[in-house]
């Protein structure tokens, strides 16, 4: 037996607002669909981040083997500095379940998934996302998708992108009064990739259909004080419950998104909704790169300057890469998002760690982050410290040697600063392990609550639910108990390489690095 399935998923979701969301009747149609549906907290990978999150969620593969650890790549220049790659479709190592799904007669459509350009060849349909609008084009396939969808009316493609009109101004430092057109325009971007899913779905039926809905990630990560209830008693007045208000209306938008696409999916669908990761509150800010520098593994160049503003929301780009004295830093966090520190290896130049030192310089580090303390604070703020090389495990891509977990779940700051540690202005979002699961559909048992599933079970799951043999290196488990009767899981050979042949693009463009990097700097992702 196999079902027709469809994916949404929530980038960001987490029960623990939507709960209460629920509770207080912003989203009945999700309330229904609870009460007849499997539930479960997703936990994501061990660093819950969005590329690697989503990349797991549809190859079953952990980021050591699929290689996309973060939205930007450090490249080691012969002279020892370092630059910031974009990641794409080309720096993912394992095969997508749209190819597997292929490869076994069937059709898959994916829509505004994470490192999907440039789009590969697929029986069915691509349409990437975190892209800018003037560079969609390459993460289309078929190419007469994307004249199709720009031909479409009362449909503007450009707010496919993630960088139009309002949203390319407010990323600049979003000023009061800037607010209300981001919100809305961020319910404009969910609601024009749900009308596309359900145009494809009417037009040309694949058996599988994943989209992603990116705009509750962006809501908590600027506005989550207004909305996690410890926080938003402090957020009194007529502006913050105007906010609040707007912030509901998207929830509400978000509910009628869900509840168009399940309908037009059909009875016969198995419908998974998942996120990528969790969210919660972040109030501190731990300068990484500030703390390699006082241990002496990074130099400052004359020109670095401080944090002056204390928050990650400036107005200009600040070039810290710049900052660094590369021929005297042995050890760089490149990106808050990474939450990573990478260690220069010495290649024969003379600069850098050695092989022969490599365990001791490792284990010394991580030993000092756990043991840092803020003056006066007896608590450890760097609670985990995880050596991504010894695991005893090859990894693929410019894996980070170290992965740090903040005590209040935070991003890192790579910037300069008289502090390691200092609190933010007012709480931001940040990411959590903990996403959501929800199973509807006939396949699916009603009512049920598990414990937890496995972001990696999610593409063994949609193979089986599609009656396609799980590859045998898939890392996750079909979470039977979610299912009626007596489910089969079938095994089967490995999965295939990638085709990474199907474009033979340039890397990205200036302008696509900018248009990204702005929004990454919006949301916290980068300094
Ligand atoms: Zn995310």
């Amino acid at each position: 037996m196999s079902t027709k399935v469809l994916m949404i998923g929530v980038d960001g979701a987490t029960f623990s607002l939507l709960d209460p969301l629920v509770e207080q009747g912003v989203m009945p149609f999700l309330s229904g669909l609870l009460g007849r549906s499997v539930r479960a907290d997703l936990m994501s990978t061990r660093h819950p981040l969005t590329p690697q999150a989503w990349t797991s969620m549809i190859t079953g593969r952990s980021p050591e083997a699929h290689g996309v650890y973060d939205f930007l790549r450090p490249a080691f220049l012969p002279d020892g500095s370092v630059f910031l790659k974009l990641n794409d479709y080309r720096d993912n190592h394992c095969e997508t379940i749209w190819s597997i799904a292929n490869r076994h007669k069937q059709r898959a459509t994916s829509l505004n998934f994470y490192g999907m350009s440039p789009a590969p060849a697929v029986d069915g349909y691509i349409f990437g996302g975190f892209i800018p609008w003037r560079h969609l084009k390459q993460a289309v396939y078929p190419k007469s998708l994307y004249d199709e969808v720009r031909a479409l009316p009362n449909f503007d493609y450009r707010n496919l992108g993630m960088d139009h009109t309002e949203e390319k101004k407010c990323v600049q430092g979003l000023h009061q009064g800037e607010h209300e057109p981001w919100i809305k325009l961020q319910n404009t971007r969910d609601r024009h990739w749900s009308e596309l899913t359900c145009y494809l779905m009417k037009k040309d039926r694949t058996e599988l259909t994943a989209l992603v809905l990116d705009g509750a990630d962006k809501m908590q990560h600027l506005f989550w004080r207004f909305v996690d209830p410890d926080f938003a008693k402090n957020e009194s007045g007529d502006w913050q419950t105007h906010i609040r208000d707007l912030v509901v209306a998207f929830y509400r938008g978000l509910d009628e998104n869900i509840k168009m696409m399940v309908e037009a999916a059909g009875s016969d669908t198995d419908v998974l909704i998942t996120s990528d990761h969790g969210f919660g509150p972040t109030t501190e800010i731990f300068y990484l790169n500030e703390w390699l520098a006082r241990r002496g593994y990074l130099r400052w160049t004359d020109i670095a300057e401080d944090d002056s503003v204390g928050q990650l929301v400036g107005d200009t780009l600040k070039d810290y890469l710049g900052a660094i004295d590369w021929k005297k830093t042995l050890a760089f966090s490149p990106t808050p998002s990474s939450n990573a520190v990478f260690i220069k290896r010495d290649n024969g130049s003379g600069a850098g760690v050695t092989d022969d030192d490599y365990l001791a310089f490792v284990l010394k580090m991580q030993s000092e982050l756990l043991a840092f303390r803020a003056p006066g604070d007896d608590r450890p703020v760097v609670v985990n410290a995880d050596l991504n090389k010894l695991r005893g495990r090859s990894f693929a891509g410019p894996c980070p040697d170290i992965t740090i977990r903040l005590r209040d779940g935070g991003f890192v700051s790579t910037l300069k600063s008289q502090e390691v540690l200092s609190q933010r202005p007012s709480a931001d979002g940040t990411h959590r392990p903990a996403g959501i699961f929800i199973g509807y559909g006939p396949s699916f048992r009603k009512g049920v609550r598990l414990d937890s599933i496995n972001i990696l079970d999610i593409s063994p799951l949609i193979l089986t639910l599609m009656g396609i043999p799980v590859p045998s290196d898939m890392e996750g488990q079909v979470p039977r108990e979610a299912l009626l009767g007596d489910r089969q899981v079938s095994r089967g050979a490995a999965t295939a390489a990638p085709d990474t042949n199907a474009s033979d693009r340039a890397e990205a463009t200036e302008e696509e690095r900018e248009a990204l990097m702005s929004q990454l700097k919006v949301l916290g992702y980068m300094d």
